[in-house]
């Protein structure tokens, strides 16, 4: 789950993390509220997206000369146009994808004097199962171009959290920020404090860029990103009530709803199966035989007749949908009841792709017929591949 860049400064502030003064606001009145509260003359107006590369974004409505989502404003009069500006508007940065994401947040804060500009990002690294932490000297909107053409100057230091964060750490973090004297001190208690506040928070990502110096000697987090956990939210109600629904993906939103696994992707064909291993199987398969999956999901081995009905909507609610590939093991699900699933979800909305179900697993035969029998134009695979083939078959033809 993502929080927006207040919410995760709000979060960061409680572990004694420095942040600039800011005031959230969701309406043009609230961001000069928020604007008069700060001491000025330098206010950054900043919009309130699931998205970075904000301030190199550009506004749909307002045309390619207007400026991006982040804006540096002088007076109380700028913020107010500003907001003016941003508020429903939609934004496109190379994080959103075309269709960018309209604008309902702001987040009106204290214009810092930047000496430095720095990067610093944390991740759980499955690969050596430790905690990774990425810094550069070369922070600022450009990281990817860094990362791309001089991965040099970055610098990855991991944390076994058996042992947790070591002074040692902190060191490796303030030399390869090239921070001496005080700026080093500070950078090796920020490290250690963001350590502490990913590992109890259980994120699974967290972004600080720019981390700056100011002009007057502080290093201070001007912009984050944090992403968490979401097997562990349980944990953490205060992050959980967070979730701002309108930024996430309204069929992934729907699906969690029946705490079905549910990704949505680039493809046309929908795939519903029992198990992540054989949803990733079923998707590989499918492009193999030269098409794509249009999602990920997984229905989970105790699903009841509802939630294939309800996963069934979620597929067929998505447009670039032009078949489906239903794909179960009935091992602890029996084949009768998702037959029964599929044939009421498939009554209920008006089924106009192609179906392709493989049934296997416990009462197949009983799920086979109740398949056949439904008088629904349901076409029935035998293994994966033969299944595979025909939903491609199927779709190519239907185009
Ligand atoms: P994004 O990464 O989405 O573009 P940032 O919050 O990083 O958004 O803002 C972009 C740039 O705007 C930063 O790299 C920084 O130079 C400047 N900026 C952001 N917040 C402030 C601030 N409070 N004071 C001064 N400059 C800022
Ligand atoms: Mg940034």
């Amino acid at each position: 789950m993502n929080i927006h860049e207040y919410q995760a400064k709000e979060l960061l502030a409680k572990f004694g993390i420095g942040i600039p003064t800011g005031y959230a606001a969701m309406s043009v009145e609230e961001a000069v509220a928020g604007a008069n509260k700060l001491p000025g003359p330098l206010y950054v107006v900043k919009s309130q997206i699931h998205a970075g590369g904000r301030g190199k974004g550009k506004f749909v409505e307002l045309g390619p000369d207007a400026k991006g989502g982040v804006r540096l404003a002088k007076s109380i009069a700028d913020v107010e146009a500003d907001a003016k500006d941003m508020l429903g508007n939609t934004l496109v940065t190379i994080q959103t994808g075309a269709a960018g994401k309209q604008v309902n947040r702001l987040y009106v804060t204290d214009g810092v004097d930047i000496a430095k500009e720095f990067y610093l990002s944390m991740l759980v690294d499955r690969a050596s199962s430790k905690i990774a932490m990425i810094v550069s000297t070369e922070g600022g909107m450009d990281i990817e171009t860094v990362a791309h053409d001089t991965p040099e100057l970055i610098t990855t230091i991991t944390i076994d959290p058996a042992t947790g964060f070591m002074p040692h750490h902190g060191r490796a973090v303030a030399f390869a920020l090239k921070l001496s004297g005080d700026l080093a001190k500070q950078a090796q208690k920020l490290s250690s404090q963001l350590y502490t506040a990913f590992t109890t928070l259980d994120c699974d990502m967290l972004e600080i860029n720019p981390l700056v110096e100011t002009k007057d000697g502080n290093l201070l987090v001007l912009d984050t990103k944090m992403s968490f956990d979401s097997n562990a939210l349980y944990r953490h109600p205060d992050v959980e009530a967070m979730r701002d629904e309108t930024e996430e993906d309204p069929m992934e939103v729907e699906a969690s709803k029946y705490d079905l696994a549910y990704i949505k992707l680039d493809g046309d064909i929908g795939c519903m199966v029992n198990g992540a291993g054989l949803a990733m199987a079923t998707m590989d398969i499918i492009k193999l035989n030269g098409s794509f999956p249009a999602n990920f999901l997984d229905v989970g081995g105790g699903a009841t007749k509802e939630k294939v009905t309800a996963a069934f909507k979620i597929i067929l609610s998505d447009p670039a949908v032009k078949g489906i590939l239903v794909n179960i093991f009935g091992g602890i699900m029996r084949c009768d009841t998702i037959a029964e699933g599929i044939v009421a979800a498939a009554r209920e909305v008006d089924l106009d792709v192609p179906l392709v179900v493989r049934l296997e697993g416990t009462n197949v035969q009983k799920g086979k017929d109740i398949l056949a029998n439904s008088g629904l134009p349901i076409v029935s695979a035998n293994d994966l591949g033969d299944a595979a083939r025909k939903i491609v078959a199927e779709v190519k033809q239907a185009a």
